[in-house]
C-alpha cells in the first residue's frame, strides 16, 4: 500500500516533470527507474503521459509497490512554465538548444522553436539567450476540468505545487482538490517566495481540512536547479525539511528541488528523518545518454548499464 512505503521510509521518488508531456521520454524512464528501484513517480496532469508511465511500469514487469502521482501547478509556479522563442530576435547562436536539459529547443529554417512537450519550465534557455529572444509563459490547467479524467486513471497521489505568494489562491485549489479527490495528496512548498513563518502557516492551514497522514509535504529546495552532485546544491533541500519536520505536522515528508546522490547522506547527518527523496534534474540527467537511445530497449549492455547508473541513484536515497 502507499501508505506502508510512505511509512517504511524506503520511497525514492522519480520526478518526471510536472511540464514533461514527451511520453515517449516518460515511458523509458518510468520503465528504467522502475527496474532500478524507484515506487513513486511523479507525472504530468495528463492522461496521456500517465498512461506513458503504466506502459513503462508494465514493460519493466514490476507493477507492485509502484506508485503513480500526479503534479498540478498554480500560475506563477515555474514547474508549469513553457519557454517561447521570438524568431525576429533569434540570430540561432543556439546558446539556449546547448544548455537545455531537455533537447526540447530544436532547429527551424528561420530561428530555433521550443518544442512545449519537453519544456520543463527551468528557465536557463531564457538566462542564456543574448538577445531577449526568449521568454516564459505559464501553462496552468484548469482544475475542475483536468481532474476528472486525471481521477478515473486511478492513481495514487494528487501533488500541488503551493510555491506562489497568494494564500487566497492557494487555498482555494487547494479546498477544491479536496472536495473532488479522496485520495493521498501531497503539497509541494519551498521558500523562494515565502518566508519561514509563512510557509509554516500555510502548511498548517492546508494540513487542517486534511486527516493525519494523508498528506505529503514535499519539501524542495530551489526548484529544477539539481544538475550538479555535490552538498551545496543539496542544502537548502535538506534546510526546508529540517524546517518543517520541526514542527512535527501530521503529514510525511520527501526531500526535493535541487536534490541529488548526497542528498539523503546529507539529511541523516542533520537528524531529518524523511520518507525519502524526490529527485528530478538530476535523476533524469544521468541516463539521458541511454534514454536518447533508438536501441534503448533492444541493446542490453547499454540497458544494463543505464539500470545500474540508476541503481546506483536509488541506493543511495533509502533513507531506511
Ligand atoms: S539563445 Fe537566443 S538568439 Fe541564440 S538561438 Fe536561442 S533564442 Fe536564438
Ligand atoms: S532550457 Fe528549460 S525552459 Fe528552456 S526550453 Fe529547455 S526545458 Fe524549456
Amino acid at each position: 500500500m502507499f501508505s506502508d512505503i510512505l511509512k517504511s521510509n524506503k520511497c525514492f521518488k522519480l520526478v518526471c516533470g510536472a511540464g514533461n508531456e514527451d511520453i515517449e521520454e516518460v515511458e523509458k524512464l518510468v520503465y528504467l527507474y522502475s527496474k532500478a528501484g524507484c515506487n513513486i513517480f511523479d507525472l504530468s496532469a495528463n492522461k496521456d503521459v500517465i498512461q506513458a508511465a503504466k506502459r513503462g511500469l508494465k514493460r519493466s514487469g514490476i507493477t507492485e509497490d509502484r506508485y503513480l502521482c500526479v503534479s498540478l501547478g498554480i500560475a506563477g509556479d515555474p514547474h508549469i512554465n513553457k519557454a517561447e522563442i521570438n524568431e525576429n530576435k533569434c540570430t540561432k547562436c543556439d546558446r539556449c538548444k546547448n544548455i537545455c536539459p531537455q533537447s526540447a529547443i530544436t532547429e527551424d529554417a528561420r530561428s530555433n522553436y521550443v518544442k512545449s512537450k519537453r519544456c520543463i519550465g527551468c528557465g536557463r534557455c531564457e538566462k542564456v539567450c543574448p538577445h531577449n529572444a526568449i521568454t516564459m509563459y505559464s501553462k496552468e490547467l484548469d482544475l475542475k476540468e483536468v481532474l476528472p479524467n486525471i481521477i478515473k486513471e486511478n492513481i495514487d497521489c494528487i501533488e500541488l505545487h503551493a510555491l506562489i505568494e497568494n494564500d487566497i489562491e492557494v487555498m482555494d485549489k487547494w479546498q477544491l482538490l479536496n472536495d473532488m479527490y479522496d485520495g493521498f495528496l501531497s503539497i509541494c512548498i519551498d521558500r523562494s517566495k515565502l518566508s519561514n513563518e509563512h510557509l509554516i502557516k500555510r502548511l498548517k492551514q492546508m494540513l487542517e481540512i486534511r486527516k493525519p497522514y494523508t498528506t505529503i509535504i514535499q519539501a524542495d529546495g530551489a526548484p529544477m536547479s539539481g544538475g550538479k552532485d555535490d552538498y551545496k546544491t543539496t542544502l537548502q533541500a535538506v534546510a526546508t525539511a529540517e524546517l518543517v519536520q520541526d514542527e512535527d505536522l501530521p503529514a510525511f515528508i520527501l526531500l526535493s528541488g535541487g536534490t541529488n546522490s548526497k542528498t539523503a547522506e546529507l539529511a541523516k547527518l542533520c537528524n531529518i528523518k524523511a520518507s525519502g527523496v524526490a529527485i528530478g534534474s538530476y535523476a533524469r540527467k544521468i541516463v539521458k545518454e541511454y534514454i536518447n537511445r533508438n536501441d534503448f530497449y533492444d541493446n542490453k549492455e547499454i540497458l544494463n548499464t543505464a539500470i545500474n547508473v540508476a541503481k546506483h541513484l536509488v541506493d543511495c536515497s533509502i533513507f531506511n
